[in-house]
C-alpha cells in the first residue's frame, strides 16, 4: 500500500463537494469510456450525499447533455463553442480547468483514453493537485471523503492505494473497460445547463483541417473474444482463430508477445498493455496467464481455457479447462458448429 501518512486536509476542504466527471465526446458522440465514469462516480457521490456532475464540452451537444442525463448523472454542464467541436488539449483543458475553480468538486474523474490522460495532468497542474492514473477501483471513505483510488502497480503483481489527502480536488483517471456503462433511462430526472463559452485565439493554436479516423479494433464492446498466444506457434494460428470467431461472431483477441512478433495488430491486444475486456466469453487459446493478461480480461463473465499445460495459470480463474492441443480442438470445434448451424437451417436434411 502506498500512501501519506499524517497528511492534512487543506483547510478549505469543506468548501468541496460533489463528483464531477469529464464526459469525452468523439465525433458527436459520447464515447464509451466517459459513460462508464457515471456507474462509478454515481456510486462515490451517493455515498457521500453528494451529486454527480457530468460535463459535456462540444459544438452540437444538447442531445448528449440529455443523454447524460438519462445515463445516470445528477446534473450535466455542457459547455458549448464551435471550437470546442473536436478535442484540443488547450482548450479543453483551461474550460475545465475554470469550471472546478468555480465549482469546487472534491472529486474529479476522467476517463484513461489518450485524451483524457492528456486533459487530466494539464488540469491537475493547473488545480494544483494530483491525479492518481489508470485506476481499476474507485471508493471513497465516507467519514473523510477521500478518494481511494486503486491501481495494479509493479507489473500488476500489487493493487496500490493512492489518497490525495492534502490538495482538492482528488483527481483519478479509470482504466477504459474496468467499469459498466449503466442503463440508460428516458424517465430519470436530472438538472442541466448549457453555456455558450468563447475560447480566446491564444488557445487555438492547433487548427484541425480534417478528421481522418484510424479504424481501431473496440474490443470493449465484444460479447465473445476467441484470443491467441504464444501456444498458437505461428502467426497463421490467427486464421484459425478468426475463422472460429467469424462462426461465433466473435472479435479477436491476442496476448502481447504475438503482437509484439508482428503476428497481429497492436488494436487485438488484451492486457495491462493493451485493452480492458468484459465479454460474456472470453476463449483463450494457447495463452498461460500472466498476471498482465489476466488484468485485462478477469471480469470476462465465462473464460475458456485451451491449453496443453494443465498447470496454465490462467486456468485457475477459468470456468472451462480444455486440457488439449488447440491445433485439435479448434478445427473439431469449427466442424461441429457449421454441422450444427447446417442442421438447424435445414431440419428436413438432416440424417435420420
Ligand atoms: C510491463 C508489462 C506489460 C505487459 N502487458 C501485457 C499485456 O497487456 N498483455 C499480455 O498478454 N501480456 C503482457 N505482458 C506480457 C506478459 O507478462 C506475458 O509474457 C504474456 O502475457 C505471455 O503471453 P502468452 O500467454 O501468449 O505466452 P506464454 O506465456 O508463452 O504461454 C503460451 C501458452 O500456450 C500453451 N501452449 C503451447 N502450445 C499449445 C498448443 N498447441 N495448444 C494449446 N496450448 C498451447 C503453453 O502451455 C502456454 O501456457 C506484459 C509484460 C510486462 C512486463
Amino acid at each position: 500500500m502506498v500512501g501519506l501518512v499524517n497528511a492534512e486536509p487543506p483547510e478549505n476542504a469543506g468548501e468541496y463537494k460533489n463528483v464531477l466527471i469529464f464526459l469525452e465526446t468523439r465525433q458527436g458522440k459520447l464515447a464509451k469510456p466517459g459513460l462508464e465514469m457515471i456507474s462509478v462516480g454515481a456510486a462515490i457521490a451517493h455515498k457521500v450525499n453528494e451529486e454527480l456532475i457530468g460535463i459535456v464540452m462540444g459544438n452540437k451537444i444538447e442531445g448528449l447533455v440529455q443523454e447524460a442525463g438519462e445515463y445516470g448523472c445528477d446534473k450535466v454542464i455542457g459547455l458549448k463553442s464551435k471550437d470546442l467541436e473536436d478535442f484540443r488539449t488547450i482548450p479543453y483543458s483551461v474550460n475545465l480547468s475554470e469550471l472546478i475553480t468555480e465549482l469546487k468538486p472534491n472529486i474529479l474523474l476522467i476517463p484513461a483514453t489518450r485524451n483524457g490522460r492528456d486533459l487530466a495532468s494539464r488540469i491537475a497542474v493547473r488545480s494544483k493537485t494530483g491525479v492518481t492514473a489508470d485506476c481499476t477501483e474507485l471508493d471513497i471513505d465516507p467519514a473523510e471523503r477521500i478518494l481511494q483510488a486503486r491501481r495494479p502497480t509493479y507489473g500488476e503483481s500489487t493493487l496500490a492505494e493512492i489518497l490525495c489527502k492534502r490538495h482538492r480536488p482528488q483527481m483519478a483517471t479509470a482504466r477504459p473497460g474496468i467499469f459498466s456503462v449503466p442503463e440508460r433511462d428516458p424517465k430519470r430526472k436530472f438538472v442541466s445547463e448549457i453555456r455558450k463559452t468563447t475560447i480566446k485565439k491564444e488557445f487555438l493554436k492547433k487548427e484541425i483541417v480534417s478528421f481522418k479516423p484510424k479504424s481501431t479494433l473496440d474490443l470493449t464492446s465484444a460479447k465473445i473474444i476467441v484470443s491467441g498466444g504464444l501456444g498458437l506457434g505461428k502467426p497463421s494460428g490467427f486464421k484459425l482463430l478468426e475463422e472460429l470467431a467469424g462462426e461465433i461472431g466473435a472479435s479477436v483477441g491476442a496476448s502481447r508477445p504475438t503482437v509484439d512478433m508482428g503476428w497481429i495488430e497492436r488494436d487485438h491486444q488484451v492486457g495491462q498493455t493493451g485493452q480492458s475486456v468484459r465479454p460474456d466469453i472470453y476463449i483463450a487459446c494457447g495463452i498461460s496467464g500472466k498476471a498482465q493478461h489476466i488484468m485485462g480480461m478477469r471480469l470476462s463473465k465465462n473464460i475458456v481455457s485451451i491449453n496443453t499445460d494443465a498447470s496454465a495459470e490462467l486456468n485457475s480463474i477459468s470456468d472451462y479447462i480444455i486440457n488439449e492441443d488447440l491445433y485439435k480442438v479448434i478445427p473439431e470445434l469449427i466442424d461441429a458448429i457449421k454441422r450444427r448451424k447446417s442442421g438447424e437451417k435445414k431440419p428436413a436434411e438432416a440424417p435420420a
